[in-house]
């Protein structure tokens, strides 16, 4: 459970890291901060969101999938750079079942149809 206990005690993001993200997501970080809700609720856990090709490289959750209002692969540690630009998926795309949340993530792969995640990195859309 550490992961998703990094949710709530995650430091709300630095001047830098959201200038990073801001980055990214195309809008500058003054306007950023005005999207991000107040100190220690700046993730969401649902949809769990996923980025193929990430798991791929490295078979875990990442919590900047979860960052609110960052619908694009970034990465963790800052300096927050861009790392696949891929739109972040929130369920399978071969057979739109929500993903499970990360701790039941054993197989990784779709618990419906089966589908691996990293195989799932070739429908994600940049
Ligand atoms: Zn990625
Ligand atoms: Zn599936």
């Amino acid at each position: 459970m550490a992961r998703w206990e990094r949710f709530h005690f995650n430091p709300r993001p630095s001047q830098q890291e959201l200038e990073a993200i801001a980055s990214v997501v195309e809008v500058d970080a003054d306007s950023l901060t005005q999207m991000l809700p107040p100190a220690g609720v700046g993730m969401q856990h649902e949809p769990i969101r996923l980025c193929g090709a990430c798991y791929g490289e490295n078979p875990c959750h990442r919590i900047e999938w979860q960052y609110k209002s960052v619908w694009k692969c970034v990465s963790e540690a800052p300096p927050m750079e861009a790392r696949h630009l891929l739109k972040l998926l929130a369920k399978c795309p071969n057979c739109e079942t929500p993903f499970k949340m990360p701790a039941l993530w054993e197989d990784g792969c779709c618990h419906r149809c089966r589908m691996l995640f990293a195989e799932m990195a070739k429908q994600q859309k940049s």
